[in-house]
């Protein structure tokens, strides 16, 4: 089973939201581990969603930990790009230990879809 980390700033919800709803085949199929406010978003679509702390409260940082140990294989993570936010040294370590652990890492919808995919093909070719 693959299991996806979902983030999804608050300016980026309703894009998260689209998103897991046009890939609701393939994401029921994962298990999904999920910032607290963004999990809450997903959980209400009818996802089961383990969610961690709320992203400024340490979900950035607890979805971070699950990627290094690797319990999480790939992250899609909508940041917003025209904001500022609190946690924002979280935000670079999350994506720093993506890159230190080879794990694909999404940051925008198209970017996203394009990974989940790659990894459908790679699975149908297994
Ligand atoms: P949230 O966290 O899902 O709890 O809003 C996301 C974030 O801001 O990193």
């Amino acid at each position: 089973m693959i299991n996806v980390g979902l983030i999804a700033h608050d300016g980026k919800k309703p894009e998260m939201v689209s998103f897991v709803v046009a890939n609701k085949d393939f994401l029921s199929k994962t298990k999904i581990f999920a910032t607290g406010t963004t999990g809450g978003h997903i959980a209400r679509e009818g996802f089961q969603v383990e969610c961690l702390l709320s992203g400024p409260k340490g979900g950035d940082a607890q979805i971070a930990a699950l990627l290094a140990t690797g319990q999480i294989d790939v992250v899609i993570f909508f940041r917003d790009p025209l904001d500022k936010h609190p946690h924002e040294p979280d935000v670079q370590m999350l994506m720093r230990l993506c890159d230190v652990h080879n794990v694909p890492l999404a940051t925008n919808p198209r970017t996203a879809y394009y990974i989940l995919k790659g990894i459908e093909c790679t699975m149908a070719h297994k």
